[in-house]
Order: structure tokens, then sequence, then C-alpha cells
């Protein structure tokens, strides 16, 4: 997805929205010029909600209007979240609604028209309206181009517009005002989801996917500009009494294009406190406003915080950023991101496991899936956090290398098919049917065993058959096609694939890549002959990370993804190549568990291999090669980041802990964290430097990594 890391300015400027809409229902400073609070809350506040939709559009959209290959499961959760968000507020201000008495007379129409649009209480039509755009944008991008539904969200926005500021100057227009009265029955305001919302989530897209950046000093130029002339078209609109309602300007497009791209120029990291705090600032701060007033008229100071608007606004924001922060902090850590890390850990970055997904299905033809190979604990990172994730971004099938592989994902709800990659032993042969998972074929013989365990069970057995192409590991021999006919003639077998498995696909250099498209023909030749026998051909696949990247034209139905997934390929060799596509999704740190001098002289480790060469600074480290740490490093060949410097690896490795030397590096204390694989200040240490340091491919450096460690999705 997007460089969402860089775009953490934009949750500082989240909480000044949520200031200003509670601007717009304080009116600040009306108790001194309503002129200039109309400036403030009818005009200048009015850019809030826009840029709400606009970071919703730019993370959430882009894969929908410009890829076309996007994840229906993504969107139907958020809308459900949205809706969710709005039944739970809808529900809370239902004593706020009859206390002010704001339902009256309920008809059907009513209902629709509050519920829909109006939203069912004065601020809350922002959930519907964003629920509705976002669900009529994803419409119309399955059947239009990007520009047509920027057209068609631009359209929307002028149509709403004449029924908004501009209303003065239709009113008089006899058909075209009989419309907007027609509309009027159906919503209170044009400012809705149909014709508010969608242009900016568009336009929020839109800046996502181009990764537009621009200098600071010009989008700065951009805002003034476009602000002075928002403010004069609202001033005229509003002296010439145009204006029916006033939150839609047409110099509201180009000041929000440059209100975002300035927010976005200041590059700092994402924080989720101040993401939350805002969010629930906007949804309580109603509840506020009558707490405020309540308190006030308790402690006999209407007059002041209540008659003076702009201490009001002040009471009203401050409550609301106070009781925001408490909430965020009550309910701190009991998400499930917040397990406690105590001694060695995993962290997985879901947005990075989101951004190799969405860039690997680049490579796959349009009618093709990615299965995710999540064996040997997904590489590692740990099967059931990962695969549920996975699960959660629309992935269907999965590999694993075993049958208790396979049940234990599904012992923790995991949906779609489960493909056994390797040989399952009949006595395990009831785990297939307990777990619905599914056999590979390894070969006729095998097919025979799995036949008469379907016979026994009365089901036929899901398979996906293997072919031996070159590599002579599993599968029946390409070239033995009636043997291969043979298992499709197995009528207890429910042949739902076939599948080959390249073993020269690493390079694209001439050798590799002839042995790699004979692998390939001679899978397609297979296929061919079982199409002549008159069986029907299941589902193909011959493509693992490798194959997938280098070879993309031995597609097939599947590709089978490992490595990629987690953000880079097996050997070091490539790292260059693919840095920009493949995010590594995996951190390890560690604890400082003590920090000591060793002097000139001393020896450290078990058979004092190391000798300080001067007085040093050493940590003792909570990791060890118990935890999947290769001894390999020991001894300076490896080393650790602590406060962004590198710290070597002294003496050997030990199974539970490690010794760093850390003379070089000011301030670290017991209870620090140690980042073994990772990044920290401007150093990074990945699983290529980990695998080029030990001689091995990254592969085994992360599936190694033990079950002691804790896994943490961020
Ligand atoms: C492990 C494995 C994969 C995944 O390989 P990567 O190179 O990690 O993508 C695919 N297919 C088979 C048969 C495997 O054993």
């Amino acid at each position: 997805m997007q460089d969402k890391k860089q775009w953490g300015a934009l949750d500082y400027f989240r909480i000044a929205a949520a200031c200003l809409v509670i601007a717009i229902h304080t009116a600040p400073l009306s108790s001194f010029s309503d002129e200039a609070d109309f400036v403030l809350t009818g005009i200048i506040a009015r850019v809030a909600v826009p840029f709400f939709f606009m970071v919703t559009g730019q993370f959430l959209l882009p894969a929908w209007l410009f890829e076309k290959k996007a994840d229906r499961a993504q969107i139907v959760r958020f809308i459900g979240k949205t809706l969710l968000l709005y039944g739970i507020a809808t529900v809370l201000y239902i004593p706020v609604n009859i206390y002010a008495d704001h339902w009256n007379d309920k008809g059907v129409a009513e209902a629709f028209r509050l519920l829909v649009f109006d939203g069912t209480f004065y601020h809350l039509w922002y959930l519907p309206a964003l629920a509705t755009g976002v669900s009529l944008i994803v419409f119309l991008s399955r059947k239009l181009s990007f520009h047509s539904v920027f057209g068609v969200g631009l359209l929307l926005y002028l149509v709403g517009l004449f029924g908004d500021s501009y209303f003065g100057m239709i009113r008089k227009v006899p058909v075209i005002s009989n419309i907007y009265d027609g509309m009027f029955s159906m919503f209170s305001y044009t400012r809705n989801g149909l014709f508010f919302a969608p242009v900016f989530l568009i336009m929020g897209a839109w800046i996502g996917h181009t990764r537009l950046l621009w200098k600071r000093n010009a989008v700065a130029a951009g805002l003034a500009v476009s602000l002075t002339a928002m403010v004069t078209e609202g001033m005229m609109l509003h002296h010439f009494e145009l204006q029916r309602h006033d939150s839609m300007y047409l110099s509201l497009l180009p000041c929000m294009f440059f209100l975002y791209l300035f927010i976005g120029s200041f590059r700092l990291k994402p924080n989720p406190f101040l993401r939350k705090t805002a969010t629930w600032m906007y949804l309580i701060h109603p509840a506020v406003i009558i707490l405020v007033r309540g308190a006030a008229k308790a402690f006999r100071l209407t007059g002041t915080l209540v008659n003076n608007s702009l201490l009001h606004f002040l009471a009203v924001s401050i409550g609301s950023a106070v009781i925001a922060v408490m909430i965020v902090l009550t309910f701190r850590g009991t998400g499930r991101n917040h397990p406690h890390r105590g001694r060695a850990w995993i962290e997985l970055d879901r947005e990075n496991l989101r951004h190799n997904v969405s860039e690997l299905k680049k490579y796959l033809p349009e009618t093709g899936s990615l299965m995710a190979v999540v064996k040997a604990n997904a590489y590692g990172h740990g099967a059931v956090p990962v695969s549920k994730e996975l699960n959660r971004l629309g992935i269907k099938h999965f590999c694993v290398a075993s049958a208790s592989e396979g049940a234990e994902l599904r012992k923790h709800g995991i949906r779609g098919e489960i493909l056994i990659l390797g040989y399952t032993h009949p006595t395990d042969f009831r785990l297939l049917k307990r777990y619905r998972l599914t056999q590979t074929v390894v070969d006729v013989a095998y097919a025979r065993v799995l036949n008469l365990f379907g016979r026994q069970i009365g089901r036929k057995v899901p398979v996906h058959i293997k072919i031996d192409t070159g590599m002579h590991r599993l599968g029946e021999r390409s070239e033995k096609t009636e043997e291969i006919c043979d298992i499709f003639r197995c009528t207890n077998l429910k042949i739902q694939g076939i599948y080959t498995h390249l073993c020269n696909a690493e390079t694209v250099l001439p050798a590799n890549r002839q042995l790699t498209l004979e692998q390939g023909a001679a899978f397609f030749k297979v296929l061919e002959r079982i199409k002549e026998q008159g069986f029907c051909c299941p589902a193909i696949h011959l493509q693992a990370t490798d194959g997938l990247l280098n070879y993309p034209e031995l597609s097939g139905d599947f590709a089978r993804a490992g490595i990629a997934l987690y953000g880079m390929t097996s050997s070091p060799a490539d790292r260059m190549k693919w840095k920009d596509i493949l995010r590594p999704v995996l951190s390890v740190k560690a604890r400082v568990a003590v920090v000591k001098e060793l002097y000139q002289g001393e020896a450290a480790g078990y058979g004092l291999q190391y000798v300080a060469e001067r007085d040093s600074r050493i940590a003792v480290l909570t990791i060890g090669y118990g935890d999947g740490l290769p001894r390999a490093l020991s001894c300076g060949v490896g080393s650790v980041l602590l406060n962004g410097m590198e710290a070597p690896v002294i003496g050997r490795i030990c199974m539970d802990q490690t010794l760093v030397d850390i003379s070089g590096i000011p301030d670290v204390e017991p209870g620090d964290t140690a980042v073994i694989i990772g990044s920290s200040g401007n150093r990074e240490i990945t699983a290529y430097d980990v695998a080029e340091r030990t001689g091995t491919i990254t592969n085994e450096v992360l599936s190694r990594l033990g079950g002691r460690l804790e896994r943490i999705i961020i």
C-alpha cells in the first residue's frame, strides 16, 4: 500500500480537525462577532470533514480505483465497522435525542432520512455518509475507469453545491428547484454520502496512489491562495444570502488538495494514540457539550462557561480531549496487539504483509489467486496470526507442510482450502477428514492408499496431484502419463488441483531459464494428455516465489508464494532487485538484562572466547540459539542494534542469552530493547544479513526462529 509510515502527520491533524468540528457545533466566536464566527465555522472549519474522507480514501480505496484487483473482504469489513460504530453511537445518543425531542413525528420516510442520510444525531451523518460514499465508489470502480469515477464524483459534488451554498441561484428556477425540493424530502442536506463524500474519497485515493509529494513551499502557496479564495467565496455567498447550508464550496476542492499535501509534507511517524483520541473526541463531543452545560448550571457558571462562546468552545474541546484520552488509555492493552513483551519476541508488521500481498497480486494473471505458504510456522513468523491476517486480506488458499500444521490452523478458525504439500502417513489420514485438509498425491501408489481411505470413510478425499518435472522430490514422474491418468481414475479422490515445483527459477540466466521452461513444458504436456484422455483438468499451479517473480509466463490458477509474502527472496544475492517491492514483515527483539563493565584483559562467555582489548561495557541480552538466533553469529560475526547503533556479538551465543559490546553506545540500560532483526534509528539488520553472515538462505534463518518467541502483530 502507500507509505503510510511517512504520512503520520495526518494523525496530528486529526486532532485539529476534531477541534474544528467541535467549533462548528459550539460557534466559538459568536459572542464577539457573527461575521468572524461565520468565517471560522461556516468556511474554514469546513475542511475538517473532507479531511477525514480523504484519509479514508487514501488508505482504503487505491486498490479499487487503480488496480481493479481489490480486496472485497477489506471493504466489507470497513463498511461493517463504520456501521457498527454508527449503531453504537446511535444507541448512546438515544437519551439525548429523546430529551431534545429530535424524533417527534416518526414515519418510515422520516426514519429512512435520519438513518441513511441525516444521521440520527446532528453530527453522526458522517458515518452513514462514509459507508455510502465508499460503497458508491467501489460499485462505480468495478465498471468505470478512474477518470470516469472521478468525473461522477465531481458531478455529484456540483449537484450538491447547488443544494448547499449555491442554493440561492437555483431556488427561483422552476423545474430545477422542484427537483431539489424532491431531493430534500429524502434528506435535509446535500452534504451527505451521495454528493459530498465521493469526490474527497477519490481525491485521497488518488494522492495515495500517485504518492504525490510536492515541495512544501509550493503546496503552502497553493493552500494560501485557495483558502483565501474559499473565504472570499464563502463571504460573498453569505452576503448575498445564497446559502441554504454552508458545507460545500467550489474552492473547497483545491483547498483540500493543497491542505492534504501540506500536511503530508511533514513526514512524521504515525501516531495511533492521537488517531484514536481524535476519533473519540469526534464521537463524544456532543455529550460533552451537554455535560459542560449541565456542569455550568450546577456550579452557577453559565455566565462564563456557556455565554462566552470562546470559553464554551475551549471547555468542550478540552473536556472532549480529556475524556477521549481517558478512554484510549483505559482500553489500551485490552486489544490483541498488546500482549506483554517480556523477554524476546517477534513483531509482525501488518501493513507490510498487506503491502506484499497486494504487490504479489500484480504478478498474477487476471484469473489467478495467491496460495499462501504458511508451512514451518509461516517461516517462523507464526502461522496462526499470519494466516488470520491473510484471511482478512481475502486469501482463501493456504499451503502447509504437514497434517498437524493444517489442523493447527483449522483449530484457530482459518477459513479456505488448506493444502498439505508433503507426505501424510496413513495413521494421520483421520486428520484430513476431521480438519477438512487437502492432501498432495505424492505418486500413483500413494493415490491408491488415499483412495482406499476415501472408500473406508465413504467420502471423497480432496487432493492436489503433484507432478515431478525435474526436481525429483515429491510427485509422479511427468513422463508416466498412464500412471497419472490412473490417479484420475481413483473414484474416491476429489481432484481439485495438479501442480509441479520449479527448482531452477532463482534466476533468469540462460541455463536456469532453459531448465525452468523445460519443467513448464513437461507439466503442460501432462495436462494435455489428461485432457486427451477425457479427464477434467483441475486447477493448476507451478510457481513458488521465484517462479512468480521471474517467470510470469508460467502462471496458473494459483501461485504458491512463501518467502515473498514475508517480504524477501531466499537468496541474499537478490536483495537489491526486490527491495522496492517486498517489505520485511518480521522483526526480532530482545531485552537488555544486565549492563556491566569488562576490564581490559578479561574474557567473557563459554570457553572465554572473547578477550577485552580495553576497558569495555557489555550488555547481556535475553535471547539465544534456543530462540533460533544462529550460534554461527558468535564472536563478532553478528551484531544487534541498540539505540540505532550497532553492537557486535561477543563470545559464544548461549542457549538463552547473548553478550554484546556496547562500549560505543551511550545510555543503554537494563530493560532496553535490542533489535536482532529489524530496524532501529537509521540502521537495519535484515534476515538477508543474518543469512549472509551464516552462509544460508533467509528461509532457514526465519523458519528456525523458535517457538519461545512471542508473536505480536503491530
Ligand atoms: C515451500 C514451498 C513453496 C514456497 O516456496 P517459496 O520459495 O518460499 O515461495 C511452494 N511450493 C512448494 C511445493 C514448497 O515446498
